[in-house]
């Protein structure tokens, strides 16, 4: 894909997450692998409904240098470090999606609920221990949490969902948002039944492996 192109992906991404809830303002961000050594993600404090392809910044991955006409989101080494660390992800999103913040506020690791959480996300979604917003220290604990995983709740903050493509990557983000409501709600109910770990993990690797052919186009 050409760099407008990776571009017009990631300002159309910005426009869905509003669309659909994920997103207040301009809180969140989202990047998109270019190549091996650079990323395109969203510019700090600038409304998605505005954002152009013009307004996005390069950043490279490894040096952190930055190449636009506005700074990058503030988020943008938590991005540049997953990138780095996971060589087939190409596209992450950073919400503060309603449901998932509150599962990240209480601490509570979201166990195996639904056979298409299972697929995508990972046998569970891990919660980060607490670190401040733009530190080191919290891109450690998400890179930690996201092992094996492609989500994961930041202690008292967010989501972070990464995929192969923005495609999987949005679709963990919706996930994500169904499940942890179904969490919160189902807590409320009673206790929720899980899916069995083992069998939970085998599904996940099934489907990695089932649509990586698909996805990695
Ligand atoms: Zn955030």
């Amino acid at each position: 894909m050409s760099e407008y192109e990776i571009k017009e992906i990631v300002c159309r991404t910005g426009k869905q997450l509003l669309a659909d809830g994920l997103v207040v303002r301009t809180w969140g961000n989202v990047s998109h692998r270019l190549d091996e050594d650079r990323m395109i993600i969203t510019p700090s404090g600038k409304l998605y409904e505005t954002l152009k392809p013009e307004d996005l910044v390069m950043v490279n991955i490894h040096t952190l240098e930055t190449v636009g006409k506005h700074k990058p989101s503030s988020e943008y080494r938590m991005h540049a470090a997953i990138c780095r660390k996971k060589k087939n992800i190409n596209a992450v999103i950073h919400t503060h999606q309603e449901n998932a913040s509150i599962v990240a506020a209480c601490r509570r690791e979201v166990p195996a609920i639904f056979d298409d959480q299972v697929q995508l996300l990972g046998p569970s979604v891990r919660v980060t221990d607490y670190a401040a917003s733009n530190t080191k220290k919290l891109v450690k604990n998400v890179l930690k949490a996201l092992s094996g995983r492609n989500a994961a709740l930041i202690a008292n903050h967010g989501a972070v969902c990464i995929g192969r493509n923005m495609d999987e990557a949005y679709t963990a983000a919706l996930l994500l948002e169904k499940t942890c409501k179904a969490f919160i709600e189902g807590e409320f109910l009673g206790q929720v039944k899980t899916i069995n770990k083992f069998q939970a993990r085998l599904m996940h690797e099934f489907y990695l492996r089932k649509y990586s052919k698909e996805a990695e186009k």
